[in-house]
């Protein structure tokens, strides 16, 4: 450990505590981050999950938010032992009948896969042309706060009078067929919210725009390595590191001018609610969590049986049918119940990485969505799912791994039920994350901050929401 003190530190080593950690080190500030599990990198672990040979993400997998984040860009991921992998397509989303909607990197290409009829392709590229044209200017604006003053309001406001419907009716009213209407259907379900509530759509816009403009990458050997590569830059930097320290009290912690929190409301309120000042206790409290995931990993004795080619060439593959299935099994889960047919997100990371599995065979990652804190087993409607699409691919499972939402949680406090985004985005969390204010970022208390994904912009590996956390911390107290 250090001699003297640090002037922070940080508890919790996901992200967005390592991108708040290594902002401040950039301001010459000394850090120390300190970490529950006994490895860093919260959201972004890798392990044997199943079988020898074979090389799992626990959690995130596909870094699309880390390609286009502007903090990830300052560091040079590949030099540190992080290299980005590009599928041929980021992503493919399946229909009955050997059918597969694919968002291929080009726009123009997308556009002439979605179906015989040539206005289904103009109208995704009428949605999505000048978002694409416009991506590096919103790259900032998207991954911030969503109350800030523009830089480029015009392209802002491209991006967010769509993003305020409901991805239903942006669907349904903008987009044409049921390749693209399911396609975008796909992406917006990545916001775990009923996909007829304002601002769904949002979801879908950002990763679409990400699919055409960064691709949906994944990581050579896996995630782990964005998390190694974050550490080994902090350490450049004369960070500290100590994991295995599981924070039940601040006064546990080296003496600091500052303390950011890695962690949610709820843990931020057990770990210092005392210190707290009454209205952000009131609005921690009030925090609401979301649905949660219930996660499968396979070893698999070879390529999945995929009847629609575009689903081979994709790395995420989205199992859900059309517009209307995907937004009544979201919505069902929004009321707690437990879809018959969920949708599914698969990636196939092994196919384009062979470090992920012994030659001639694959694995593949899947989570569908459940209410949060659900104790059903989802195994056999995830794997009927896949079958419905790939005929023969349970033959090829030589081995899972289950991660209900309980397991999702005690492998990592912040996701809690098994929400992965630490905090459910609808619309109220995501403008007011996680309380209303200027700063969402400060706690309100005198060197006190929470840098988890339960502020702006939310979930996704970003470190966008560590960078914003440090940078009020040296606009406010490390000056
Ligand atoms: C199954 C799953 C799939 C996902 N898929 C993707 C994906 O494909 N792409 C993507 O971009 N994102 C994905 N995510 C989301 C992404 O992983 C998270 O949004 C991201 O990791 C959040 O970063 P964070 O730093 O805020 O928190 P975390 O990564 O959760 O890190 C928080 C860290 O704080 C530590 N901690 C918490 N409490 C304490 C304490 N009291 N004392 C000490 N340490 C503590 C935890 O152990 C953890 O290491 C996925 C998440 C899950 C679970």
């Amino acid at each position: 450990m250090r001699a003297s003190a640090p002037d922070a530190v940080v508890v919790g080593a996901g992200p967005n505590g390592l991108a708040a950690a290594i902002t401040l080190a950039r301001a010459g500030r000394s850090v120390t981050v300190v970490e529950a599990a006994p490895t860093l990198g919260g959201g972004l672990r890798t392990d044997a999950l199943t079988l020898p040979g074979f090389r799992h993400d626990l959690c995130a997998t596909i870094v699309p938010l880390a390609a286009a984040s502007p903090f990830f860009r300052t560091i040079d991921l590949a030099a540190r032992g992080a290299d980005l992998l590009q599928p041929e397509a980021p992503v493919a989303h399946l229909l009955d009948g050997g059918r597969a909607a694919v968002a291929e990197r080009s726009l123009a290409a997308t556009a002439a896969g979605l179906g015989p009829d040539p206005a289904a392709g103009r109208s995704w590229r009428r949605l999505f042309g000048s978002l694409v044209r416009d991506a590096n200017k919103l790259g900032p604006e998207l991954l911030g706060p969503v109350v800030h003053v523009p830089r480029h309001p015009l392209a802002l406001a491209r991006f967010g009078l769509p993003a305020l419907l409901p991805a239903t009716r942006l669907a349904g009213s903008r987009l044409h067929g049921d390749e693209a209407q399911a396609l975008f259907a796909g992406l917006a379900a990545h916001s775990m919210i009923d996909l007829g509530r304002p601002l769904s759509a949002s979801f879908g816009l950002v990763l679409g725009l990400y699919a055409h403009a960064v691709g949906w990458p994944t990581v050579r050997g896996g995630t782990a390595a964005i998390g190694e590569a974050l550490a080994a830059e902090l350490r450049a930097l004369g960070g500290e590191i100590e994991t295995g320290h599981l924070v039940t009290r601040l006064d546990e912690l080296p003496p600091s001018r500052v303390v950011l929190l890695d962690v949610t409301p709820r843990a931020a309120l057990a770990l210092a609610g005392d210190r707290l000042p009454a209205g952000t206790r009131r609005a921690y409290e009030r925090f609401r969590y979301g649905s949660g995931v219930f996660k499968l990993d396979w070893a698999l004795d070879g390529p999945i049986p995929w009847t629609a080619d575009g689903a081979h060439r994709a790395g995420t593959v989205h199992l859900g049918g059309t517009l209307d299935e995907v937004a009544a099994g979201e919505h069902e889960v929004a009321r707690g119940g437990h879809p018959e047919r969920p949708f599914v997100i698969l990636v196939q990371y092994a196919a384009w990485d062979p470090s992920r599995a012994p030659a001639g065979k694959t694995t593949a990652w899947a989570y569908c969505h459940v209410p949060g804190g659900s104790t059903v087993d989802m195994t056999e409607r995830i794997e009927a799912q896949v079958e419905r699409f790939a005929p023969g691919f349970r033959d090829l499972v030589l081995a899972r791994s289950v991660h209900p939402p309980a397991a999702m949680e005690a492998h990592d406090p912040n996701y809690i039920g098994g929400d992965i985004n630490a905090g459910i985005q609808d619309i109220r969390q995501l403008v007011f994350r996680p309380r209303v204010g200027l700063d969402p970022y400060w706690t309100g208390a005198p060197g006190l901050y929470l840098c988890s994904s339960s502020t702006p912009p939310g979930g996704g590996a970003h470190g966008m929401s560590g960078y914003h956390a440090a940078r009020s911390v040296l606009r406010r107290e490390l000056r």
